[in-house]
């Protein structure tokens, strides 16, 4: 009952944003390689930033496994200065070729072979990858149903009393997860939407609640 109750509500919230923001159609990239480059560039950055970073290695054609594998770092750092924490940055995209050519040989459709929870693991044992990023990786580049949970999630749902303030990462993919159809393309859509009411409406310091699409969604107790 208590799944029943959740889906309808989190559809409700959907539909509404849906009906505002219209398709997202994420993530703006050309490859799925691209797309895990910039879930890493992203990290702690506006994407406006992290696409410059992206922009300047594509000039420099630059944007491939075997490529940024064979680049030194103070290029690649220079080049993704754009996006911050730029030295770190490049080490962790070094990490992530690694983890590519040792996966499958740096042909990312080769990754179809791994089953989800699997892939996961091993993306999250790459070097400065943490559950955001690998499920941003699963979900944009691999197409793998995995909803993706950021600061705007738990901003949103805690707002709206459902989800307690202090729920983890875990607590809201699951509560997510079993309460919605296993899709990627919803999931796809519905973090999309949460961004974009994040950033347009649910601000941390001052809420536009009056404007906001959600303001009429009200809840009475934390479901997680
Ligand atoms: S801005 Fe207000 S109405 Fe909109 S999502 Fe945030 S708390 Fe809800």
């Amino acid at each position: 009952m208590a799944r029943r109750a959740d889906r309808k509500v989190l559809m409700k919230i959907y539909r509404r944003l849906y009906a505002h923001f219209g398709p997202r159609r994420w993530w703006p990239a050309d490859t799925p390689f691209e797309v895990m480059v910039g879930a890493i560039l992203t990290q702690n950055a506006a994407w406006s930033n992290a696409a410059r970073a992206i922009e300047n290695l594509k000039k420099e054609k630059l944007l491939s496994v075997r490529k940024i594998g064979k680049a030194d770092y103070g290029r690649l750092s220079r080049l993704i200065r754009p996006s911050g924490f730029y030295k770190e940055k490049a080490k962790k995209l070094k990490n992530l070729i690694k983890f590519l050519n040792e996966s499958c040989q740096g042909h990312i459709p080769a990754l179809d072979a791994y089953r989800t929870k699997i892939l996961r693991e091993k993306l999250l044992a790459i070097k400065g990858v943490g559950p955001e990023t690998a499920d941003s990786i699963l979900l944009y580049a691999l197409g793998r149903p995995v909803f993706v949970v950021d600061t705007y999630t738990k901003r949103i749902f805690s707002r709206h009393k459902i989800l307690t303030d202090d729920a983890t990462y875990g607590q809201i993919q699951r509560f997510f997860m079993n309460a919605l159809t296993k899709n990627t393309r919803l999931f796809n859509e519905y973090h999309a939407l949460i961004v974009e009411t994040g950033k347009n409406y649910c601000k941390k310091r001052k809420p536009s609640c009056k404007i906001c699409p959600l303001k009429v969604v009200k809840h009475k107790k934390n479901m997680v």
